[in-house]
């Protein structure tokens, strides 16, 4: 098949790939961690991340597919595997998303540049959904934030984000 997207934007959506491949090795550590210390709810919360991460790189699969460029999938790196309260676990989630963002952004200067619309129009999907994550992270960091370290409100609060539930994205639902 002939790929009908620039070499340089193929090869940084196929880097985008990788880079939310090792987001969800990230949130499903977060996960892994959180339910080993009996905060099933938060465990929760994470392992939803991670299938949400999933559904990110099966989007841009599907996309480069579509485009009639390969998919390379390249190692994905080391994870840490262990934070010192959930606290420190959803500020490193809210740093690594604005790190995601700053990536989505970039793939839109590229895009633009080569005045790709199909492209631009993907991407728009992204540039919404980082203004969630980065928002989602956030609140729960307010809410951590005033908890502090009382164990009844961290109670409270893990139950509370037991009830999150897994939705097929947009994109993928037409898709299907
Ligand atoms: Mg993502």
């Amino acid at each position: 098949m002939k790929s009908s997207l620039s070499a340089r934007l193929a090869e940084a959506i196929n880097n985008q790939i990788n880079a939310e491949l090792w987001s969800a090795y990230l949130y499903l550590s977060m996960s892994m961690d959180q339910e080993a210390k009996g905060n099933k709810g938060i465990a929760n919360w994470f392992f939803i991340q991670f299938q949400e991460e999933q559904d990110h790189v099966r989007i841009f699969m599907n996309y480069l597919n579509s485009r009639g460029c390969e998919v390379k999938l390249l190692p994905i790196a080391e994870v840490k595997t262990e934070w010192e309260s959930p606290l420190a676990a959803f500020e490193d989630t809210l740093a690594h998303e604005q790190k995601v963002t700053a990536l989505i952004n970039n793939l839109m200067n590229i895009a633009q540049e080569d005045k790709d619309y199909a492209s631009i129009s993907m991407l728009n999907w992204f540039v919404d959904e980082q203004v969630e994550e980065e928002e989602n992270a956030r609140d729960i960091i307010d809410v951590l934030d005033k908890i502090s370290d009382n164990k009844f409100g961290l109670y409270s609060y893990d139950r509370e984000l037991a009830a999150r539930v897994y939705t097929t994205p947009s994109p993928l639902a037409t898709a299907e």
